[in-house]
């Protein structure tokens, strides 16, 4: 097909999940926005979406200053979500439970988490740390034997709906002005440039910005085009349990030393682990890994918490987190080696929290060229050639 034969927009957003949404709301909600914004989804039933698999937690617990701020910008965000998200009056609750993250740690870890909280309280956010009988005291059915101290979230920490959260960018986006379109896209270039998209169907959208928001699939969408990006679809694996015993108080979102999760889920909880290294399931399929339960996290389950001795697993489901293997942070702003491309990917499993923080910040890039209010120009993709890495050292 022709060039000319195309239409044309302002932006194309490829990927319509969280991210994409978010973009894309942030954008037609700026009154200096007036052109045409486009996002391109293949399956809006989100099926196999990062964002409707995910556990859909938010934390400030990082050790990186710009995570801290993203998190607390998407606690706000959440909170007042039913004024700003509001369309012909139905004002969405994404159902924040603000019960709070705690981290475990071992002796060898507790200076870690210790450095960490300086970075987070600098940084705004309401992080205690706890000792060993601290916690005993406070979790009175949690074996502490092996636990030196702790780290616990007293406010802006919790778990939301993420279908939810997911709907109401959308739906305000599109109220905004924003064009669903249901389609695969590839880049279009020209030269060097990224132009536009071309649709499944052979339609090209020509476009002065388009958007990488595919997710774990953002990598794929560049190599097919012939631009790096590193940022890989990692397969992770929740599991949902029952326990006979009720727990009093319930757990915040809980990290085990081990790097086990445990969070409640109405009467139910979720719990899951990275698999190690060697062990990487493969990505086609999005299977469970059950070997991880016997294997891994029943018995981390059942020495920090021994009523779980008794637990019943009640199902599970897999999910790909849009990893980026280099240093697992997000890959934000344009693409060095592509201009008119924008990236917006790389979360590695905490980029639902993060999809209010980047939908402002990409919107700013796009609208004046720079960050407006948060400054997330560390996060830009030629940190890799400067060797100018962010590692997180909280990762989940
Ligand atoms: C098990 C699990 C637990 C997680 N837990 C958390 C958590 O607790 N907190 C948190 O913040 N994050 C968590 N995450 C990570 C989080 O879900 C993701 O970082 C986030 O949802 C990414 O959003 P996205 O919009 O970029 O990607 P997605 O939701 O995957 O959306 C990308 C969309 O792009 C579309 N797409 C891809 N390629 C193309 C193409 N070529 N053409 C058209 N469309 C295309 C896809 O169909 C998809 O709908 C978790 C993830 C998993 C899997």
């Amino acid at each position: 097909m022709a060039l000319e034969e195309s239409s044309r927009a302002a932006v194309a957003i490829v990927g319509g999940g969280a991210v994409g949404s978010a973009i894309a709301y942030f954008l037609t909600a700026d009154p200096d926005f007036t052109g045409r914004c486009v996002v391109v989804e293949r399956d809006p039933t989100y099926e196999t979406a990062s964002t409707t698999l995910s556990c859909a937690s938010i934390r400030q617990q990082f050790s990186t200053p710009e995570n801290v701020a993203i998190g607390l910008f998407g606690a706000d965000f959440l909170r007042r979500m039913p004024d700003l998200l509001e369309v012909d009056g139905d004002r969405p609750d994404p159902q924040f439970r603000e019960n709070g993250y705690l981290f475990l740690a071992g002796a060898e870890g507790v200076p870690i988490l210790e450095d960490n909280n300086r970075i987070q309280r600098a940084g705004g956010a309401d992080i205690t740390l706890l000792s060993a009988d601290d916690l005993k005291a406070r979790y009175p059915w949690m074996n502490t034997d092996d636990l030196a101290g702790a780290s616990l979230g007293m406010a802006n920490e919790g778990w939301f709906d993420p279908s939810l959260v997911l709907n109401a960018f959308k739906r305000k986006a599109r109220d905004q002005g924003a064009e669903y379109i249901k389609a695969e896209a590839r880049l279009l270039r020209k030269g060097a440039r990224v132009v536009g998209v071309r649709l499944g169907s052979g339609e090209t959208i020509l476009a002065d910005t388009v958007v990488n928001a595919a997710g774990p699939h953002a990598g794929a969408l560049c190599r097919a085009a012939d631009i790096d990006l590193p940022v890989e679809p990692r397969t992770r694996t929740v599991f949902v349990l029952k326990c006979r015993e009720k727990l009093n108080p319930p757990p915040p979102l809980t990290i085990d030393h081990t790097g086990v999760y445990l969070r409640p889920e109405g009467d139910a909880f979720l719990s899951g682990v990275n698999p190690p290294a060697d062990r990487e399931p493969e990505t086609s399929a999005l299977e469970p890994d059950w070997s991880l339960f016997e294997d891994i996290i029943w018995p981390s389950l059942a020495n920090r918490i021994p009523a779980f001795e008794s637990l019943k697993l009640e199902r599970a489901w897999a999910g790909h987190y849009d990893m980026n293997p280099v240093d697992h942070n997000g890959i934000l702003g344009p693409h060095p080696e592509a201009p008119g491309l924008m990236l917006a990917n790389g979360f590695s499993g905490h980029g639902l929290q993060q999809s209010p923080a980047v939908g402002r910040a990409i919107s700013e890039l796009i609208l004046s060229g720079g960050y407006r209010t948060l400054d997330l120009s560390r996060f830009a993709y030629d940190r890799f050639a400067r060797g100018d890495l962010i590692l997180e050292r909280n990762v989940v």
